[in-house]
């Protein structure tokens, strides 16, 4: 029962739980008289149970209401449905009681108290105390406790960071680091170890990279796949449209990848709607030329199905056969095509590729190291692209993937304007309705209506809250309109239709789980608008906002919010005058930590655990102690042993 809730935090070994680091602590450190407790402090009093009772409401709750004494006087502690608290203690047992001082009958009280036994040992009170990341029946109370029985052990963690590394940054030892960031002696020593821990997982970070990318430099078995430039430019020509400067640039950088028999392995950065799938299809073209198959890896079943509608109309009239594997769609197997789209499937299902020579990525900090491995194998060493709209700041992108080669859009296709923004009050709810339906009447236009998640993920509550802001928006508020609704848990067919059906304009209004999040190309749809704004990461609003404005016509984008903290508020309304994603994902960086920023909270994981994308210092220094010790790797065995198992665990290119 445990396993399957820890895994939700992420947590699979002993070691995953002893690096589970604490988001914060509560200071108990204050041990108090009862005499001079006063209300509102945050204390811990030590003292004498004097009676116990459990009783109930007139609405069939349960109280209990433990009463402690020290020499000063006494102090009632109350707790609300658990009645298993009053069976567990007897009158005269010796209590250590953390919590905040409150009036409850007018009596001094503490409501649900953080206690333990006076003679064991302090895990919950009477010091700083963490707090962890919790999820459904993990409690930050059941993770102390486990970890404090952890920790005793510890000295049998191997130390790898060399000892040279240790002492030029006068770093404390990887055991009082672990000790301390758990149950620290001070605000300060927790300080110190964070940072400590913080480098070392940034210098892994950074270790495995440069040993990745040294082994990705020894493969010489890639193909040479070439273009004439002749045929570039029938491609080119036969494009809708004409590739921006720095498209052509991306284009460029590729092709002298792909003739290269390194493989390449480059990322390409573009803002939402910069247009990075036409790039994927232009290596593909140069793929097919030279008689090897493409595939491209989407994160959603929704963007796979896209990508091949796009696919397949700028490809087939080059004679490219494209086909789609998701696992709503049954492919034939014994079919091999040219070009093949799909999700995860691709990776799980038993496909195989006569001659794979190129591969992309959408998106690609949704997949694994591992699962692109893995793609990767199916073919003999193909070529790697992977597209990310992502605007990760320079020093992440060092971090995390500084194996790759990257190439930037930096702008956007001719023609598009600046999607209008407004952070809407609750009061202006009703007229942004009528100018709604205007927008929809006069203008012919359609409109995204995104509801939040409700909790960390696309589940039951989520798709519920969509569902009913479907029935009432339809019932109230535009009953001479036509709504769709979408959300993630539909099957892949059911969201194909509703899908289609928007963009052949068959209603005016999308209702939506954030599922529209990534990729969907819906010309047409110029209005956004995103209930519960507070709620979404600036990048991920970016995201959501890139939706409209992909046509000609002025696109607009709604931000509504019921939050009145000056805080959330201030953070919306960068939303209003900063167009860029790049320079939202900086703002952000710095108003709310890189967790939040990516909504990677919400997609369940995260890159950093520990160490922040904000100390620049760190990530620098981490990075030039890899660099360091990479080139001479062999002189520190255990460390090298453990990198070497590592990078067998995420694939190397051969
Ligand atoms: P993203 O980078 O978000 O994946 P897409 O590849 O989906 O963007 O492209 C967004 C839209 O822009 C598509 O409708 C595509 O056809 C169009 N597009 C791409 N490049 C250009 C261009 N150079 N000029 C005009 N439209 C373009
Ligand atoms: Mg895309």
């Amino acid at each position: 029962m445990y396993s399957s809730r820890l895994e939700k935090l992420e947590i699979y070994t002993f070691k995953d739980l002893l690096y589970h680091i604490p988001s914060r602590y509560e200071d108990y450190s204050l041990i108090s008289s009862i005499a001079t407790a006063q209300q509102g402090e945050l204390i811990t009093i030590q003292g004498d149970i004097t009676a116990t009772k459990n009783s109930y409401t007139r609405s069939h709750k349960s109280i209990q209401k433990i009463t402690i004494a020290d020499s000063t006087g006494l102090i009632d502690l109350v707790w609300f449905n658990q009645p298993y608290i009053v069976k567990n203690f007897l009158v005269g047992d010796s209590l250590s009681v953390s919590g905040k001082v409150d009036l409850f009958s007018k009596k001094l009280t503490i409501i649900s108290p953080e206690y333990e036994a006076l003679n064991g040992p302090r895990i919950h009170t009477g010091r700083l105390v963490p707090v962890y990341p919790e999820t459904h029946g993990i409690s930050s109370k059941w993770l102390r406790r486990q970890i404090s029985l952890l920790l005793p052990q510890i000295d049998k963690v191997d130390d790898l960071l060399p000892l040279s590394v240790i002492q030029e940054n006068q770093f404390i030892s990887l055991e009082i680091a672990l000790k301390q960031i758990h149950f620290p002696d001070s605000l300060s020593s927790a300080q110190t170890a964070r940072q400590r821990l913080s480098f070392d997982e940034v210098f892994f970070i950074q270790l495995l990279t440069q040993q990745r990318k040294k082994l990705w430099k020894t493969v010489k078995r890639g193909r040479r796949l070439m273009v004439t430039k002749k045929d570039m430019k029938i491609f080119l020509n036969k494009l809708p449209f004409t590739l921006t400067d720095s498209q052509l640039q991306a284009v460029t950088d590729i092709l002298a990848d792909m003739e290269n028999e390194k493989p390449m392995n480059r990322m390409l950065q573009g803002d939402v709607g910069s247009g990075k799938t036409v790039i994927a299809a232009t290596a593909m073209y140069v793929a097919f030329l030279n008689g090897y198959q493409s595939a491209i890896m989407a994160p959603t079943e929704i963007l796979a199905q896209q990508h091949f509608k796009t696919l397949d109309t700028l490809l087939t009239p080059f004679g490219i056969s494209v086909g789609l594997s998701t696992s709503g769609t049954k492919i034939d197997k014994t079919i091999q095509y040219d070009v093949l789209v799909g999700t995860h499937a691709l990776v799980a299902k038993s496909i195989n590729f006569e001659k794979l020579g190129f591969i992309a990525i959408d998106e690609q900090q949704r997949f694994g190291v591992a699962q692109r491995g893995i793609l990767r194998e199916k073919g003999d060493n193909p070529h790697v692209l992977t597209m990310t709209a992502t605007p990760i700041p320079r020093t992440m992108a060092l971090t995390l993937y500084g194996e790759l080669d990257v190439s930037y859009l930096t702008e956007m296709p001719k023609g598009r304007k600046v999607i209008k923004t407004w952070l809407v009050p609750e009061e202006k709810r009703a007229s942004s309705y009528e100018w709604m339906e205007r927008q929809i009447r006069e203008n012919d236009s359609q409109i995204f209506i995104i509801c939040p998640f409700i909790e960390e993920s696309e589940n039951m509550a989520t798709v519920k809250a969509a569902a009913i802001e479907y029935e009432r928006l339809q019932r109230e508020v535009f009953p001479n309109l036509r709504l769709g609704l979408l959300h993630g848990k539909m099957k892949a067919k059911e969201k194909d239709t509703v899908l289609t059906a928007f963009r052949n304009k068959e209603f005016s209004l999308l209702v939506a789980t954030p599922v529209v999040e990534v990729g969907i190309d819906i010309p047409n749809a110029t209005t956004i608008v995103i209930e519960g704004s507070e709620r979404f990461g600036l990048a991920q609003l970016h995201q959501l906002r890139g939706r409209v404005g992909r046509g000609e016509k002025q696109s607009y984008c709604l931000l509504f919010t019921q939050t009145s903290s000056p805080q959330a508020i201030a953070r919306l309304r960068a939303m209003e005058t900063i167009s860029s994603g790049a320079v939202l994902a900086e703002f952000d960086l710095t108003m709310r930590g890189p967790g939040d920023m990516y909504g990677l909270n919400q997609s369940g994981s995260r890159m950093l655990k520990i160490a922040s994308f904000s100390d620049f210092n760190l990530l620098e220094k981490a990075k030039k102690s890899a660099e360091k010790i990479s080139d001479n790797l062999s002189s520190f065995p255990e460390l090298e042993s453990v990198i070497k198992n590592q990078l067998l665990d995420t694939v190397t290119p051969d």
